[in-house]
C-alpha cells in the first residue's frame, strides 16, 4: 500500500513529502490509520544524522496515536476503528530472556529490537515511522488506548516522552516518601514531572529556563531549581532518592550527584550525540550513589503506564502542528522552545 510520508534524505536535506510501501496486514498485524503523531528530540538525532548508523531516507516519529482500520486474521486483542497506539518498538526476536520479561527494549536477539523507524538496532532493512498516514504493526507492538478521542493528539507523546520516564521512575522506587529530581524539562520532562507527581513522589524539577518555572509548578513540581543558580543547587546537596536526567546535550554531571542521598541513582535518559565529562569518582564513592541508564520500556509496562495516565487523567501538554511545520518545529525544539511536545495533525499530510 503506497502511503503519503515526509522524509528527510540526508543530514542536511530539509523534510519533504515522500511515498512509502506499508505492507498489507498479515494474519499477526494492524492496520493503522495515523491521527496524531509526537515529535521527540530523538526524531531530531536521527534525522539530522547525529546517531550513528542512520539510513536514508528517513521518516522518523514513534509516538503514534490512530484508529484501527483492519485486522488480521488472528488478532483478538484489536478491532477495526478501536484506538491504538504504537511506541518505539514495532518488533523484537520474542525469546531471549529481555523480550519473555516483557523487556523487549533490551532484546538480546542477534539484531536486538526493530526500532519503529530507522531499523533494527543491530543493522539490518530500514522501518519508516509516524510522520506518515497509516502504518502496519504486529498486534504484539500495539497499545490500547482507553482515553477519550478528543484528547488523542495530547496522548501520542506517552508512547515515548510517558513511558521513558515512567520507566526508570517505576524501576527505582518512585512514590510516597521518596525525593525524585526531573532535570531538563522538555518533551520526556514534563511527562516525569506529572508522572513522578502522580506516583507520591516528592518532586522537584532542574530547569535552565527561569521563564518556566510557574507553569513547572503547574505540572506537579513540589519545587522547581534553576539548575545555572549555583546557590539554589547547592541547597537541594545530598538530599534526593532518584534523579531523571532527561538532557540532549553533553553536560557536567556531577553537580546533579552531588544533590543525591547515600544509594541515590541518578538514571541519564537523555542521550546526547557526544559523551559527558568524565564524572568524578570520589563524589561516586563516598556515598555508594549511582549513575545509571534507561532505555525507553517495554510493552507491558507502556501499557500500563497509558493505563495509569487514563485513569488519572494524565496527559501530555501539546502545540498541535501541521506536518509541514517539522522543520520549523525542530529549530524551536532546539532552543528549548516547546511546551511541552509537539504533536503533528496528520490531516494535514493527507490534505
Ligand atoms: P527536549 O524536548 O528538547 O527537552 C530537552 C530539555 O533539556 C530542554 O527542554 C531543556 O529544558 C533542557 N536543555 C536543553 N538544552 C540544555 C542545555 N544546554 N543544558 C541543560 N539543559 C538543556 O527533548 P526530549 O524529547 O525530552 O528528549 C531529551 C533527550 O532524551 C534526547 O537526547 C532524546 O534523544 C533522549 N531520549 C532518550 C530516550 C531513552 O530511551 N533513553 C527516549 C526518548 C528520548 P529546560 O529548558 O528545562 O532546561
Ligand atoms: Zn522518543
Ligand atoms: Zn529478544
Amino acid at each position: 500500500m503506497q502511503t503519503k510520508a515526509f522524509a528527510t534524505q540526508s543530514p542536511t536535506t530539509p523534510f519533504g513529502p515522500h511515498s512509502i510501501e506499508r505492507r498489507a496486514p498479515g494474519p499477526e498485524d494492524v492496520a493503522i490509520e495515523i491521527l496524531y503523531c509526537g515529535v521527540c528530540h530523538s526524531d531530531l538525532h536521527t534525522a539530522r544524522g547525529e546517531w550513528h548508523g542512520v539510513q536514508y531516507p528517513c521518516v522518523p516519529g514513534h509516538e503514534i496515536v490512530g484508529k484501527v482500520t483492519a485486522v488480521g486474521a488472528k488478532v483478538t486483542r484489536f478491532k477495526p476503528g478501536q484506538l491504538v497506539g504504537v511506541g518505539c518498538m514495532v518488533d523484537s526476536c520474542r525469546t531471549c530472556p529481555s523480550c519473555r520479561e516483557g523487556l523487549e527494549q533490551y532484546c538480546e536477539g542477534p539484531v536486538g529490537f526493530t526500532g519503529t523507524y530507522n531499523g533494527p538496532v543491530g543493522g539490518g532493512e530500514n522501518t519508516y515511522g509516524g510522520y506518515s498516514a497509516a502504518i502496519t504493526v504486529d498486534q504484539h507492538f500495539v497499545l490500547a488506548i482507553t482515553h477519550a478521542e478528543k484528547d488523542l493528539a495530547a496522548v501520542a507523546p506517552l508512547l515515548c516522552a510517558g513511558i521513558t520516564t515512567w520507566s526508570p521512575l517505576k524501576h527505582w522506587g518512585a512514590g510516597p516518601g521518596k525525593k525524585v529530581g526531573i532535570v531538563g524539562i522538555g518533551g520526556l520532562g514534563h511527562m516525569g514531572i506529572k508522572l513522578s507527581h502522580a506516583l507520591g513522589a516528592k518532586t522537584v524539577g532542574f530547569t535552565t529556563s527561569p521563564d518556566k518555572v510557574a507553569e513547572i509548578k503547574r505540572l506537579g513540581a513540589d519545587e522547581v531549581v534553576i539548575s545555572k543558580d549555583e546557590k539554589q543547587m547547592a541547597a537541594q546537596a545530598g538530599s534526593f532518592d532518584l534523579i531523571v536526567n532527561t538532557v540532549a546535550v553533553p553536560h557536567n554531571l556531577d553537580a546533579y550527584v552531588s544533590l543525591l542521598k547515600r544509594d541515590g541513582t541518578m538514571v541519564l535518559v537523555g542521550a546526547p550525540a557526544s559523551p559527558h565529562p568524565s564524572p568524578a569518582v570520589f563524589n561516586l564513592v563516598f556515598r555508594r550513589r549511582a549513575i545509571a541508564g534507561s532505555l525507553i520500556g517495554g510493552i507491558p509496562e507502556t501499557q500500563e503506564m497509558l493505563d495509569f495516565c487514563a485513569k488519572h487523567n494524565i496527559v501530555s501538554d501539546v502545540e498541535i502542528i501541521r506536518m509541514q511545520d517539522i522543520e520549523n518545529a525542530y529549530a524551536r525544539m532546539l532552543k528549548s522552545d516547546v511546551k511541552y511536545r509537539f504533536s503533528i495533525d496528520m490531516a494535514s499530510l493527507k490534505a
